[in-house]
């Protein structure tokens, strides 16, 4: 692996489509970033983390019924207590009769690097199943519904193409929110995969060799990294600002 090769997260490639500045200075990280307090949203990462790790050492264990009885870890607070039980329940009841044969959660950190060889895209999979007919299934755990289409999603995107190059014939996306027990799936055949990770350079490369990205303001702004550093968001009056930092505008 080359240090020097830009790293690029499947999260960022919605922040291409964003700010092309943010996105650029994402990328070539530390200088100026500053993350902002995410207490609740971490205590909720906590949560999905928790119910995840349960849910892969009871696919491992060899069954999914011990999850219908299993205890939340000690150290959450109530309502986390009933989530945790929450997204067990929908779990056993979306996925207890999807086929699948469980990968391992060493097979779930590899770091791929795009053919252009101008950047490397890494990621972390998410619970991956051995299908019928040379397929994988992708099991996308959420507590509510995904922001975009599963199909369409560019993290989605990113993990199916190194399904692909890994041998998998098409990948099964499902997507299960573990809040309301809702599934939603997604069918990406090789043809498809093979669009995708075309899109993914197309996307990162005009970022990465635009000489002047622009900053481009919006919802997003709220929870921007270099957001101090923003030479357009620095010229906002305050009233501005505090929306933004509030997620209020648009
Ligand atoms: S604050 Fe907003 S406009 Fe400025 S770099 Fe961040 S996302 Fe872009």
């Amino acid at each position: 692996m080359d240090s020097e090769r830009p790293r690029v997260r499947p999260s960022l490639l919605a922040v291409a489509a964003q700010c092309r500045l943010r996105f650029v200075r994402e990328v070539g990280g530390g200088v100026g970033m500053v993350r902002f307090s995410r207490a609740n949203a971490d205590r909720a990462f906590l949560v999905g983390n928790l119910v995840e790790q349960a849910i892969e050492q009871a696919h491992l264990g060899g069954g999914l019924d011990g999850l219908l009885h299993t205890e939340p870890p000690e150290g959450l607070l109530a309502e986390e207590r009933w989530l945790f039980r929450r997204g067990l329940d929908h779990y056993v009841e979306l996925a207890g009769e999807r086929p699948g044969v469980p990968r391992t959660p060493d097979e779930r950190f590899p770091l791929i690097e795009h053919s252009s060889g101008r950047f490397a895209l890494s990621l972390r999979l998410d619970l991956t199943f051995d299908i019928e007919d040379g397929g994988v299934e992708l099991r996308r755990l959420g507590f509510g519904a995904p922001r975009t289409d599963v199909g369409e999603d560019p993290r989605v995107h990113a993990q199916a193409v190194h399904l692909a190059r890994d041998g998998a014939a098409f990948v099964q996306v499902a997507h299960l929110d573990l809040l309301h027990g809702v599934l939603r799936e997604a069918l990406l055949d090789r043809d498809r995969i093979r669009r995708a990770a075309h899109d993914i350079g197309e996307r990162v490369l005009d970022v990465l060799d635009d000489p002047a990205p622009q900053a481009s303001p919006g919802w997003w702004c709220h929870q921007c990294p270099v957001l101090r550093s923003c030479p357009v968001v620095s010229q906002q009056p305050p009233a501005e600002l505090i929306l933004m930092a509030t997620g209020e505008v648009g």
